[in-house]
């Protein structure tokens, strides 16, 4: 273990941990943020045993680690280990981000990610709009209170199972009109944008649910990304709707946000995001 936390003469130090992360774009990320501001830091992916975060967390912290990310399936063990943490954290009962200091700081940056990816790189406002999310795990919770933060009219969130979702939903039912339902349940409803924050586009499945979703939706949005259009924009798009994005957006808006809190400055997006697409 110690290996991983040689990084050499006395830089910042950064690093994601997760499992798996062999396949994450942060260090690529941040490195190009970091670029934009001569900051001269070092980000490293770090695989961490299923059991073996805490130790992890530790280690790094103790070989002079000033930040982590946390990714799957680390996010609540993140969140545990905090010692003082953000409200959006709070909400969604996860961490993303910790900041190493006298204390641990955490927050959650996806739902900021998700946002700005829509709003602003897409150019949707959610305010007053019929919102579906599709799925209850880690990523849809983590974005829930952001995305009512909107104002938008309602949100639906729909999974597979149902439980999940109900539950979900009424952990953010004081923060507005939100609630759970099964993928059935959604049949003949008609919304204005669709979040896909199922991990179906990762094994080139789609949620089984009615494609009546799409019927007056302006956007289709997959927080999953690959090489091309996901099969769930592949699907919203011969169901009629114009407007598709998938996660790449999101992965970079809350790469940045997390960059934010480290560094104190916001970094420019729009050409990471084009550069990776570029070289996917
Ligand atoms: P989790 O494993 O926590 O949750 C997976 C969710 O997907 C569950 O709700 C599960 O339903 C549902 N699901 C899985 N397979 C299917 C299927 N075939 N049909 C219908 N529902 C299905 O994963 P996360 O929430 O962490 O991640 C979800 C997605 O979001 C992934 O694609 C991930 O890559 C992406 N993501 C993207 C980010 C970005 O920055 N772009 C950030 C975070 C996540 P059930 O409860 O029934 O099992």
């Amino acid at each position: 273990m110690s290996d991983l936390f040689d990084f050499g003469p006395a830089r910042m130090m950064f690093a994601v941990m997760g499992n798996p992360v062999s396949h994450s774009r942060s260090p690529q990320v941040h490195a190009m943020f970091a670029e934009q501001f001569g900051i001269d830091l070092e980000y490293r992916a770090i695989h961490v045993e299923v059991g073996g975060f805490e130790q992890a967390v530790s280690g790094f912290q103790a070989s002079g680690g000033a930040g982590l990310n946390v990714t799957v399936p680390f996010k609540r063990n993140a969140w545990r280990l905090a010692d003082d943490i953000s409200v959006d954290a709070h909400l969604a009962k996860a961490v993303n981000t910790l900041v190493f200091g006298e204390q641990i700081y955490g927050d959650n940056t996806d739902g900021l990610g998700l946002i700005a990816d829509i709003e602003i790189n897409v150019g949707l406002s959610l305010e007053d709009l019929r919102i579906l999310v599709i799925g209850a795990g880690g990523a849809a919770q983590g974005v829930l209170g952001s995305l009512l933060s909107k104002g938008p009219r309602s949100i639906t969130v729909a999974n597979r199972t149902k439980d999940r979702a109900k539950t979900l939903a009424k952990r953010f039912s004081s923060t507005g009109i939100v609630r759970g339902a099964g993928l059935d349940d959604v049949h003949g409803e008609l919304f204005d944008a669709v979040i896909n924050a199922s991990s179906a586009s990762l094994n080139e499945q789609l949620p089984a649910i009615s494609p009546e979703i799409f019927a007056e939706a302006k956007l289709a949005y997959d927080m999953a990304y690959g090489t091309g259009p996901t099969v769930f924009q592949q699907w919203a798009k011969s169901n009629g709707v114009e407007v598709s994005a998938d996660g790449l957006g999101m992965l970079v808006e809350q790469a940045a946000e997390s960059f934010s809190v480290w560094h104190g400055c916001r970094p420019e997006t729009a050409p990471v995001i084009d550069r990776l697409r570029r070289e996917s």
